[in-house]
């Protein structure tokens, strides 16, 4: 492998993580959406959770949406963010399925839906604490009541979404608030909903403990499949591969050097004043990425004893005194991504994605 940086990515490990956490879905009822927004929908990656068995994707954007339509990806996909007023043509165009918080953008989808002779379906968002997206519970009611009415609209149920603005933990009585919401709709206004969609990586805990509320019939996974972590619960999952994604980087100085820089200090390449403590001289490296490249506070070093000091914008530098092994100039070092790593590592034009598949590399 010549190019660096570059990310691998090893698609059976994907496949793998997929097929687990469909398998322990499936037993609960449970349908399973890959979410490909993490890195940024690339095909390979795509496919590989496809073959894990879910039952759709789901995306944050249209662009990737867009773009998976035409690389021939027929399957169902979700629009994962609540649609712009100004965009709501293509959002009927390309997704099957929209979630959704405001009545007047609902209602300009079903215009939409209806101009090009289609229903558009929606899983109408509830917040249930997390404070991101989302009605307020008491408004469910009325909300519902006007969607049924609109006919290029066809809602398919209600979702939520926690973990992500507020941290909320997903738990048996905020999840167990849709189940309520779902019988509510159903007692007063005769509606039955298809989908219960209980949220992202982080329910999947409540999956495990046989603590999910009955009711719940849909997951949005994303971070999960890809990573083997959950970063809301704070925990690897252990049944769970977490080195899918290795960033190489390339070492071009090592030196040993003292651990303070010599001389007035003024500002950094990014204007902050940079701290230091003493300890003394060490062993450095700086590896050939920086924060132009990607963001350096979502690696992990993979190499015991190795720690990241920091980054300007391209040159990454990294203690290395304590490292198992001598590391030299034109050697690599290999980093684990975290979510928000993954997210600037797989869209920087600086990083080369290979993909390897049954231990073969692809391109
Ligand atoms: C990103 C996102 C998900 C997936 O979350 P993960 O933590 O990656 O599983 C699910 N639902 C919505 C609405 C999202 O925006």
């Amino acid at each position: 492998m010549s190019f660096s940086p570059r990310l691998e990515v090893d698609l059976d490990k994907i496949t793998y993580n997929t097929a687990k956490i469909v398998q322990i879905c499936q037993e609960q009822g449970i349908s399973v959406l890959g979410v490909t927004k993490g890195f940024t929908a690339i095909p390979q990656i795509v496919t590989a959770i496809l073959e894990g068995g879910v039952d759709g994707l789901a995306d944050a954007r249209m662009e990737n949406i867009i773009e998976l339509r035409k690389a021939g990806f027929s399957v169902p996909i979700t629009l994962l963010r609540i649609p712009r007023l100004s965009n709501v043509d293509t959002v009927v165009k390309h997704s099957n399925v929209s979630v959704n918080s405001e009545i007047t953008v609902i209602q300009a989808l079903g215009q939409a839906a209806l101009k090009i002779g289609t229903k558009h379906h929606i899983i109408l968002m509830v917040d249930v604490g997390d404070l991101r997206e989302g009605i307020l519970t008491e408004h469910v009611l009325d909300t519902v009541r006007r969607i049924v009415k609109l006919e290029g609209i066809a809602l398919d149920g209600l979702g939520t979404n926690m973990g992500c603005f507020g941290g909320i933990l997903p738990e048996y009585s905020n999840l167990n608030i849709l189940v309520q919401l779902g019988n509510m709709i159903e007692y007063k206004l005769r509606v039955s909903l298809e989908v219960l969609s209980g949220g992202g990586t982080s329910s999947l805990l409540l999956v495990e403990k046989g603590e999910i509320p009955k009711g719940i019939n849909q997951l949005r996974i994303g971070e999960g499949l890809l990573l083997g972590t959950d970063t809301t619960n704070n925990r690897n999952i252990d049944w769970l591969q977490n080195d899918a994604f290795i960033l190489q980087a390339e070492v071009i100085e090592v030196k040993a050097k003292p651990s303070v820089p010599i001389g007035n200090i003024g500002r950094d390449a990014f204007g902050n004043i940079p701290e230091f403590a003493d300890v003394g001289i060490r062993n450095r490296a700086i590896v050939a990425f920086g924060k132009q490249d990607g963001y350096i506070e979502g690696l992990i070093p993979v190499e015991q004893g190795v720690t990241i000091l920091g980054a300007s914008s391209d040159h990454m530098i990294l203690d290395i005194t304590e490292a198992e092994r001598k590391i030299r100039v034109g050697d690599e070092l290999a980093f684990r991504v975290n979510y928000a790593g993954l997210l600037s590592v797989s869209q920087s034009r600086y990083v080369k994605k290979v993909f390897r598949k049954d231990q073969i590399w692809l391109s």
